[in-house]
């Protein structure tokens, strides 16, 4: 097994050449590739089979390096202070000087950036000329990867290098915020909306409704195990899986806990691999209990309602 630095120097060999790699971050693994390279995130959307309108979120070492390509205002400072590195993207305004090219933006005129928290990715961020872009490391409109076996089962020998670094801490996307005016939620994610509203001490709308698209994350049917899946149950019918919130006394074979005693963050955490499990165990369909929707709940809940519409 290789060292940790010798994997990020392949890792950075290969995305200097152009090339697309996964990369572990606290929310889910990431595809990424050069995000002023052309060539380079084409092959992101051809390899995750994603729609060309649903633009990429681009990965920042710090502050300073996202400075040649977008323009940021107060807002962004306060949460870029309390929050990055971590599970929060930006949709800033571009500036025309800008590097990054227009796969990645679509042609948008902005672009959706994070600072991701992961010390192996940050390493690798650090000695790089260019930020990367990245996805979520699945297959398009499937569940996300959590663990680089993840990313393996859904691209195989596809896709050229996994940079290993463990599980995801937390386990589900970032949270997508357009700060460019009035504060707007795109996406609920691993940060608590409540924290941001704290913070901005500015009252945040929340449009993650996916009625007006402007963030595919938006999608209906999107983080879908590929079976169907119903929520709020309170019994399983034969043959179905069963995902509880918390370990009960009696179990059988087709439940799965989410957490031990119920609590959230570990639920976030091990949601995508138990979807994982029960897929390759076989199950035609899938019930969930009622998760509570608060906090890391309400991301929960999102992605069930999401997976749910298949
Ligand atoms: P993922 O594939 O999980 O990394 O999702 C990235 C999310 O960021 C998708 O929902 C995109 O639609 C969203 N996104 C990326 N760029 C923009 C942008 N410029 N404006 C709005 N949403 C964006
Ligand atoms: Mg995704």
């Amino acid at each position: 097994m290789k060292s940790n630095l010798a994997n990020i120097k392949k890792a950075k060999n290969l995305l200097n050449i152009g090339e697309c790699i996964a990369i572990p971050t606290e929310t889910v693994y990431g595809l990424a590739g050069n995000a002023y390279s052309k060539s380079a995130c084409r092959k992101i959307f051809k390899l995750k089979k994603r729609p060309k309108n649903n633009p990429l979120i681009v990965h920042y070492f710090n502050k300073k390096d996202l400075m040649k390509d977008c323009k940021f205002n107060k807002s962004f400072l306060k949460l870029y202070k309390k929050f990055c590195p971590g599970p929060i993207t930006f949709i800033l305004d571009l500036k025309k000087s800008s590097n990054i090219c227009d796969v990645v933006t679509n042609k948008k005129k902005t672009l959706a950036v994070r600072f991701p928290k992961h010390p192996i990715t940050r390493n690798l961020l650090k000695n790089l000329n260019f930020p990367l872009a990245a996805p979520s490391a699945n297959l398009s409109s499937k569940v996300s990867a959590v663990c680089s076996a993840h990313v393996k089962e859904d691209f195989g020998k596809k896709i050229k290098f996994v940079l290993d670094g463990g599980k995801s801490k937390i386990g589900l996307e970032s949270t997508i915020i357009d700060i460019r005016k009035k504060p707007k939620i795109l996406r609920l994610g691993g940060l608590n909306i409540s924290i941001i509203q704290k913070v901005l001490s500015k009252k945040i709308i929340i449009d993650n409704k996916p009625s007006k698209i402007s963030s595919p994350g938006q999608f209906k049917l999107h983080y879908s195990p590929g079976i169907p899946l119903r929520r709020n149950a309170k019994i399983a019918k034969d043959n179905e899986a069963f995902i509880l919130i918390k370990k009960k006394k009696i179990t059988k074979s087709n439940y799965y806990f989410l957490s031990k005693k119920g609590n959230l963050q570990e639920a976030a955490k091990n949601l995508y691999n138990i979807l994982r499990i029960i897929k390759k165990n076989k199950y035609k369909s899938i019930a969930v209990c009622r998760i509570p929707n608060k906090g890391l709940g309400k991301t929960i809940n999102d992605r069930l309602i999401r997976a749910s519409k298949f």
